[in-house]
């Protein structure tokens, strides 16, 4: 007689492993390769639990916890190195109407194919996520003030031409059907050689990005570069920051 199958208790690491691998594998995941169990088969499955942990699972992108991350270490770069860079933030424009007329099955492949778009209008270096439904953020390091506009125009236009088609149920002799959508971009530039937070800096693109839905949309506005757009509490942070070096 064949005994009882033991229960383990959720605390369990055979359980835990099993639980991950299982995450892993619907995720479509590489499983960790190796030994099952080994001290390099536990650091691979620990590696592939962090990435699947940053990623956006509708569109691979990083996600909104995988940002947070990036945009600290990115503003304490610029603030050490004094390189500029710059801060996207993009929403598709009337999205409800995609979904109300065509489908949320529809909504998220346009979804996807805006991800895509993003990624393919910038450098290796930049990172692209999606921070809300319909809603993405660009980090980009090292990008003077001059090339922007270029590159926020270029995303811009780049969705404004792409037609998505739509993998919907075919119906007897109707054509494949595609959506077009538009984005609205909002840009700020990391205040260079002044301490910043996070919080600012995103607080700058998004009243850029309000600016441009405002005055009408599948628009780019930028915050202008000029120093006085350092506000009173990164001058705050700046004269705390001397204050502080003077009597270490
Ligand atoms: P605006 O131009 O002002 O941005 O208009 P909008 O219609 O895009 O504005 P809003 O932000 O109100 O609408 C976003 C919609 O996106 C609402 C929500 O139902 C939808 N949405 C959020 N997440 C997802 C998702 O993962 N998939 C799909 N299909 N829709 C989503
Ligand atoms: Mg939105
Ligand atoms: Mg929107």
């Amino acid at each position: 007689m064949s005994s009882p199958p033991t229960r383990r208790s959720p605390s369990d690491p055979l359980r835990q492993f099993e639980r991950a691998l299982q995450l892993l594998e619907q995720s479509g995941q590489p499983l960790p390769p190796g030994e099952p169990g080994s001290a390099a088969w536990q650091q691979a499955l620990i590696e592939a639990l962090v990435e699947l942990s940053s990623r956006d699972a509708l569109t691979g992108l990083a996600n909104r916890r995988a940002f947070a991350v990036a945009l600290a270490r990115e503003i304490d770069r610029v603030a050490r190195s004094g390189e500029p860079a710059l801060l996207l933030a993009l929403d598709i424009d009337h999205f409800k109407r995609v979904n109300d007329n065509l489908g949320h099955n529809a909504g998220d492949q346009v979804i996807r194919a805006v991800a895509r778009a993003l990624l393919d209008s910038v450098r290796p270096m930049d990172l692209v996520a999606r921070v809300g439904g319909e809603e993405f953020a660009i980090i980009l390091p090292n990008c003077a003030s001059t090339f922007g506009e270029t590159v926020a125009e270029r995303i811009r236009r780049r969705v404004e031409r792409m037609p998505v088609p739509l993998a919907m149920p075919p119906t007897a002799g109707t054509p494949q059907q595609t959506v077009s959508v538009t984005v609205s971009i909002g840009g700020a530039f990391a205040p260079q050689w002044v301490r910043s937070t996070p919080l600012l800096w995103q607080e700058r693109a998004d009243q850029q990005l309000y600016h441009a839905k405002a005055q009408g949309r599948n628009l780019v506005r930028l915050e202008p570069t000029a120093v006085s757009v350092v506000s009173n509490e990164e001058k705050r942070l700046l004269f705390d920051t001397f204050h502080s070096q003077e009597y270490e």
